[in-house]
This record gives C-alpha cells, structure tokens and sequence, in this order.
C-alpha cells in the first residue's frame, strides 16, 4: 500500500495539486510571517481582524485561570462549562432566537445536525458547491443525497416534487466558500415551505460579515422562520474557533440527544469559549469594522481592472479571482508572493476542473492603502 500512496503523491505532483503547508510564525492578522518572509496577507477567514483582538486574548488568558485549560469529559458528562452555557444564551439572544447549541469544529457541527436530524428513509438536497463538511455528513447520514446544480431552483424543484422521502431537508452554503456569491435564500424558503422540507443553512462566511448588525444571511434578507436551521462558525469572523447551530427550542433539545458529533467528544476548551464570546460582543458592539470591510470590497470592485483574469461578482469578504488552469493558478500566487503578497491558489478539488482562481479574503484588518497595493499588484502579475 505504502508503494501505491508514493505514486498516488507523484501524480498528484506532476498535476500541479500537491498540497503543502506553511509555517506561520506570527499571529494571525493582515501582516504575517510565514516561512522566514513578512508578507501582506489576503489569505485568512478572519474577515474582521478579530483574532488576534486583545479583547479576545484578554478573555481566553482570565478563563484559562478560572475554568482551566482542558475539561476532562463530554459536554453531556461534566464537560460543560459555565462559559459554554454563557456563549449560547449569547448567541441565541444576539440572533433572537430561542435557542442554540456549541460544537468543537464547524466540521463537527455539520455533521452532527445532519446526521443527527435526518437517516434512512429521509432526503437530502444540497447544492453542488456546497463545503465538503456538508457533503460528508449527507452521506453519513444514509438519507438520500440529491445535489442539485449551484443555485438551479428549477432543478431543485423538480428533485422536492418527486421525492416522497419523510423528512426533506435542503441544504445551502449561506455564502459558498470559495466564490464568495450568497444562496439565494427568500426562493429556497418558498420551495422549502411549498414542500414541506427544512433548511439547513451554513453561514461560516455570512456570521458577523453579513448584515447592518452582523447577524449573517438571515439578517441580509431580513427573514426568519421555523423552518430554517441556521448553522455557523465562530473560527471565521468571530476570531476563535467552534460552531453552532441556533433555531428552535425543540431542535436544539432534539440534537443535545441525536448529534453523535456532540455527545462523543470532549468539550472543547472554556478558554476557546471565552474568546469566541468575547468575539461574538465586537462583533454586536463594534460596527465600524464590519462598514470598513464593506468599504474595501466595494473600493476592490470599483478599482481593479484585469484583462485576462476575471474577479468574480462577490458582495463578501471572498474575492476569487478566476484564472482557469491550476499551473496558472499556481504561478499567479507565486507571483504575487515575490511581491509580498500571499494570495492562495485554489484548485481541483476544492472547485471544479478548469476554474482554478485565486482566493482573496478580505479583512478589517486592512487598510485602503493594503488593498491599492494589492490591486497594483495584481495587475503587473497578470501582464507578466
Ligand atoms: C470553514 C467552514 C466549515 C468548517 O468550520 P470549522 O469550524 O473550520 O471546522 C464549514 N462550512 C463552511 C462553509 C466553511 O467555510
């Protein structure tokens, strides 16, 4: 076998789809360290400079000295932390919504609710792109999985209208991750309501980015209803790390028994928590950094102009730039990274065969002047 992953790795090389990691020898933030080179960062989820706040590491050092560093079983067991319990009531209160619950990872998160809500006999219809962890967990689940093509409502329809599966659940990225474009959430609703099937919704880009007061897609489209499962991150715009889902009383109670990603692991640590609530009140409390970010994506829009390349329409902090083959891809982030500039190249898997882009995350951390440069940037790479 060991003979067979060595070949597998060396095809994967010559194809130009080896992943490699850096070392980052500095905080996360607009400026980093990574592998000995101080270079200008457009490559983080942290979309509002958030995670390295003092405010954030102030909470997790007075946690860490009040509640510990580990703690020691499942949340179901004594693993529960005042904090944990603090950072829900936090979340359902700034959401206005009667309940939520916390997972470890966003990934957990997902396959928890899915696979915790729906089994054998029941259907899922997830878009095309949608992130991998919601793939997974679909399949997991053993219910039947229909993707439909990226935002095709049509298709959808027509797959809800022959389904006599039990339970329906539709399942979107509120923002796909690595095109930046929003789910077009109102008309999901509709079919959702026309044939009685729920709505899954993950906001790991949308949370704290979208909306006047950064309560994410459902904010955006100023909807609410009973039938939507809202699910987000707190690693992204919040600064810490973890994920929810938030909705109705009787669904949280639902999957505090169901979610097996939930029951069988270790609470994550009170200090993670801390930082995660104190995350979740910049972004309710500091609005500034959200209207900033807004105003460097507009100024990307209205001053970059590429003539091989294509940014693609995106009202998010996700600004992917479209340059097609992965050897391209590879060479622009190369590019751009002798200028000071890390911009990761995203390729096959992670987005269909031949649209390898580059991935440009937006950050409150920027400043104007950061994204100008970026924008000069860009465009002697292209050219070269
Ligand atoms: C990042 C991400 C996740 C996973 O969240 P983690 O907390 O990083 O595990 C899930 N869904 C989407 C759309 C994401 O972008």
């Amino acid at each position: 076998m060991l003979d067979e992953l060595q070949a597998e790795l060396n095809q994967r090389a010559l194809q130009g789809l080896l992943r490699k990691r850096r070392v980052l020898q500095s905080a996360q933030g607009a400026h980093v360290q990574v592998d000995g080179e101080h270079l200008l960062s457009f490559s983080s989820n942290d979309y509002l400079g958030l995670a390295s706040h003092p405010d954030l590491v102030e909470a997790m050092k007075l946690a860490a000295d009040q509640a510990g560093a580990g703690t020691g079983a499942s949340h179901l067991v004594t693993g529960h932390q005042l904090m944990h319990d603090r950072l829900e009531q936090q979340l359902a209160r700034f959401l206005k919504v009667p309940a939520a619950l916390l997972f470890t990872t966003g990934y957990m998160a997902n396959l928890g609710i899915i696979t915790g809500l729906v089994g054998r006999g029941d259907a899922v219809f997830a878009d095309k792109l949608n992130h991998a962890s919601l793939n997974d967990a679909a399949v997991l689940s053993r219910a039947d999985l229909h993707r439909y093509p990226h935002h095709d409502l049509a298709a959808l329809e027509k797959m809800l209208a022959n389904s006599a599966a039990k339970r329906k659940l539709v399942i979107a990225d509120a923002v796909f991750s690595m095109d930046g474009d929003i789910a077009p959430v109102p008309a999901l609703l509709a079919l959702c309501e026309r044939y009685d099937a729920y709505l899954m919704l993950d906001d790991a880009h949308g949370f704290g980015v979208l909306g006047a007061g950064g309560r994410g897609v459902l904010e955006h489209f100023n909807l609410y209803s009973e039938r939507i499962i809202y699910m987000a991150t707190l690693g992204k715009a919040a600064g810490a790390a973890g994920a929810f889902v938030a909705g109705e009383q009787v669904l949280v109670d639902y999957l505090l028994q169901t979610a097996k990603p939930y029951i069988y692991t270790t609470a994550s640590p009170a200090p993670v928590a801390a930082s995660a609530l104190a995350g979740v009140r910049l972004i309710e409390q500091d609005s500034q950094r959200r209207q900033h970010l807004h105003g460097l994506i507009k100024l990307l829009h209205d001053e970059c102009r590429l003539q091989r390349w294509r940014l693609m329409p995106s009202e998010t902090a996700i600004q992917p730039i479209l340059v097609g083959s992965n050897e391209d891809a590879l060479k622009a982030s190369e590019c751009l990274r002798e200028s000071g500039i890390l911009v990761p190249a995203i390729r096959p898997p992670t987005v269909p065969k031949g649209t390898a882009r580059l991935r440009i995350s937006l950050s409150a951390a920027h400043t104007v002047a950061d994204v100008r440069h970026l924008i000069a940037v860009l465009e002697k790479a292209e050219s070269a």
